[in-house]
């Protein structure tokens, strides 16, 4: 698959596609962590995060520090220097329903609904909003989900056809 377009509900919830759930062996309850990276929203099943930097690292490390913190604890270094990642931890429910974090949401100026993009990248689900184009004159600002065509379109088409019907009939 390459990738699919979902629409996101008020909720701010997706379905990830079943196929990508059973590649990936997410089952109900899976927690899934969530990055931004390059106006999207990754999303990776069956990982940890070093609690000191956000790294993410094998969920099976006995301290769940990431290599290279454990290597500047033992070394004695200051770790401040160290970029910290942020993350967000969500669980898939039993649909297989993700709730996107408001934060990324308002990030990625994905509003409240709206469709989104969700492709699957080695072990990792790439989210990010969908861009609806116009067919006729391809703007994406305010296009239709029913016709594919924008506000600006739909009203020339109203403001064209329905003026002439009516010069005809008063002829
Ligand atoms: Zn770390
Ligand atoms: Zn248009």
């Amino acid at each position: 698959m390459k990738y699919c377009e979902i629409e996101m509900d008020a909720l701010g919830r997706i379905a990830i596609p079943k196929e990508i759930r059973e590649t990936l062996n997410i089952a109900p309850k899976t927690a899934l962590t969530l990055q931004l990276k390059d106006n999207a929203i990754v999303a990776i099943a069956h990982t940890s995060v070093c609690q000191i930097c956000g790294e993410l690292i094998s969920p099976k490390k006995y301290f769940r520090l990431c290599d290279e913190c454990i290597a500047a604890i033992k070394a004695d270094e200051v770790l401040a220097v160290k970029t910290i990642k942020t993350y967000i931890q969500r669980v898939v429910d039993e649909r297989g329903m993700l709730v996107l974090p408001v934060e990324y949401r308002n990030a990625l100026n994905m509003g409240k609904t709206g469709l989104v993009n969700v492709e699957l990248n080695g072990e990792t689900i790439v989210i990010e909003p969908a861009t609806r184009v116009c067919a006729h004159c391809k703007s994406t600002v305010a296009v239709s989900k029913e016709y594919h065509l924008c506000n600006v379109c739909i009203e020339n088409i109203k403001r064209d056809y329905v003026p002439k019907e009516v010069e005809i009939i008063n002829e």
